[in-house]
């Protein structure tokens, strides 16, 4: 197997690993390993923008407040403190990078700020409604200029190759690669790795996310033995676009910024009984569960977002991409309203790291959407995770460098060097209906409203499931639907024993047995692995 050598390894090519890579490549060599094309990430898809406090009527105090109501108690606030304060340095960095924050048409020396759920004031900076594009485009460009980072698609990392110290401490030597395009195994190995794989999305049926969302770097962790926390807290988005051709596309919650209506299935709006003051910009869980009651009432399909009181003209420049693409599906937001549906969004944990993206494992870290850091909680305000990527890609790099003296050329070999790669003997029919299964099962019973029974019966379905991959597809093979389909099972299990475990209603994890909050859990949920090994 071919073995390569490298200073920093990193995982994903979104905000975070391309950042961190940018933050590091005057220390050392950085390889960045991406499992499909390198802009095909959650990053490119973000529309709505990137929180910081910047209007004269803002205050970071305001932004930490509306974080933590947001959090809905599970926040810590030492994490939302770091990650408000630091943003307009973040910000900053990424305007000397180039990108072009839309400016206030009255005021060019300004820049517009959109508004979003759960934030009081208006503090969202972004690029028309294409904002995460914008970002991923200039962090690319910069990477692919770096003559001390190599990216490379189409490598999925299959496995972290562990080794211990003299005095026992556990290490990561690097990572089992597998070159997608010339079905060949690698080994990378590295001084440090850093797992920027982005969210999990893919584990329910209906999701915003891209198919890259798998989960990759918690099942990644979580094999290592890492602690994995607040799995239960999955966000839902509450209008993506509903239409047969349309696959996921989100329809951002800027527009609610922008006066935009729901209206049930009736052609009736209803946010005002379930948020009485905040309406159609309460956060996002309170949306969601509203539009699922609404949706479960009236036995529709859909529900509809109406932005047709603002001027045409706006609405077209203001979202441009939105614009186009339901006129695409034969939809003008101008002049109809928009049919739309809830679908997994955001997960609000991951792996558990420090306030530097460390894990358990001292040289192994995790930033962007597959960490647990603490800043969202039990919900994520609407905008913070893009943010959340930039700060912690800084605070690792911070950690990295300190660390990098000290273990630069002594972390040991990895314990296993020749990983075994499986053939594939069954019929590919086998894995997409497990695939399948495990989406639907997510969706149906560890969806938007929860009991339970719902919880348990999912637990067992997955438990089954489960034994029967591990019989059939214990080890590694060459092929990403195999290898993607034991990490979402993975990651479905931890959010099944996640949300079975946390026996109240809070945030995005709603429970109809125990719907109160209870100050008993007003804590993380920590998990480990259960003991498998797929
Ligand atoms: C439609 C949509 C709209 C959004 N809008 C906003 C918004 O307006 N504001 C905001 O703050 N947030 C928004 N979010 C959330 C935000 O975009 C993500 O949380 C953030 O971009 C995650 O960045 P990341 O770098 O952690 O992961 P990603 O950008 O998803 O990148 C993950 C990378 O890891 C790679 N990868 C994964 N597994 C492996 C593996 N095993 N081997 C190799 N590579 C691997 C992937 O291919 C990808 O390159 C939105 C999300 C979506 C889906």
């Amino acid at each position: 197997m071919k073995v390569e050598k490298t200073d920093f390894l990193i995982v994903g090519s979104g905000i975070a690993g391309l950042s961190l890579a940018l933050k590091l490549k005057d220390f050392g060599e950085v390889v960045i390993l991406t499992k499909k094309r390198k802009f095909e990430t959650a990053t490119s898809l973000a529309q709505g923008g990137i929180a910081c406090v910047m209007g004269e009527d803002d205050s970071f105090d305001l932004h930490i407040q509306d974080t933590l109501i947001a959090g809905d108690g599970l926040c810590d606030r030492k994490i939302v403190e770091l990650v408000v304060r630091s943003a307009p340095e973040r910000i900053a960095e990424l305007l000397s990078l180039g990108v072009n924050f839309d400016r206030d048409p009255d005021d060019p020396r300004k820049f517009h700020l959109g508004l979003e759920g759960g934030h009081s004031r208006r503090r969202i900076l972004h690029v028309g409604d294409y904002t995460g594009r914008a970002i991923e485009n200039v962090l690319i460009e910069r990477v692919v200029a770096s003559s001390n980072i190599r990216l490379l698609e189409h490598h999925f990392v299959a496995d972290l190759l562990l080794s211990e110290t003299g005095e026992g401490r556990r290490l990561v030597s690097g990572v089992l690669a597998f070159d997608l395009l010339h079905g060949e195994p690698k080994i990378y190995l590295a001084d440090f790795v850093a797992l920027c794989t982005g969210g999990a999305g893919k584990v329910y049926l209906y999701t915003s996310n891209p198919d890259t969302a798998t989960g990759d770097g918690i099942a990644l962790a979580a094999r290592a033995n890492c602690r994995i926390a607040n799995m239960e807290f999955f966000q839902f988005h509450p209008t993506c676009l509903y239409h047969p051709k349309a696959k996921n596309f989100l329809i951002s919650e800027a527009l609610r910024g922008e006066g935009a209506i729901l209206l049930n299935p009736e052609g009736k709006p209803f946010m005002h009984r379930y948020d009485p003051v905040r309406k159609e910009l309460a956060p996002r869980d309170i949306v969601t569960r509203a539009i699922d009651f609404e949706l479960k009432k009236t036995g529709g399909e859909c529900v509809y977002l109406d932005i047709t009181h603002l001027p045409s003209d706006y609405i077209k420049k203001r979202f441009p991409y939105i614009y186009e693409t339901c006129l695409k599906y034969g939809i003008d937001i101008t002049t109809q309203p928009i049919p739309v549906v809830p679908a997994a969004h955001y997960l609000c944990g991951g792996v558990y790291t420090n306030e530097y993206g460390q894990t358990d494992i001292l040289n192994l870290f995790a930033v962007g959407e597959c960490a647990y850091t603490g800043l969202h909680g039990a919900n994520r305000l609407a905008s913070n995770s893009l943010l959340e990527g930039l700060v912690f890609a800084h605070q690792a790099s911070l950690k990295i460098k300190e660390l990098y003296p000290q273990l630069k050329g002594r972390v040991p070999p990895p314990r296993i060097n020749e990983p075994k790669i499986e053939d594939i003997k069954d019929e590919k029919i086998f894995i997409s209906h497990n695939w399948d299964l495990i989406r639907k099962i997510m969706w149906d019973f560890v969806g938007i409203v929860r009991s339970i029974k719902m919880l348990e019966f999912a637990q067992k379905r997955l438990n089954l499931l489960i034994e029967e991959i591990s019989a059939n597809w214990g080890g590694f093979y060459l092929d990403l639907d195999v290898m993607e389909l034991k990490n979402i099972a993975i990651v479905a299990e931890l959010i099944v024993r996640s949300a079975i475990s946390r026996k109240e209603s809070r945030g995005t994890h709603y429970l109809l047995d125990y719907p109160e909050k209870r100050e008993d859990f007003l804590k993380p949920t920590i998990l480990l692995l259960n003991g498998f090994s797929i």
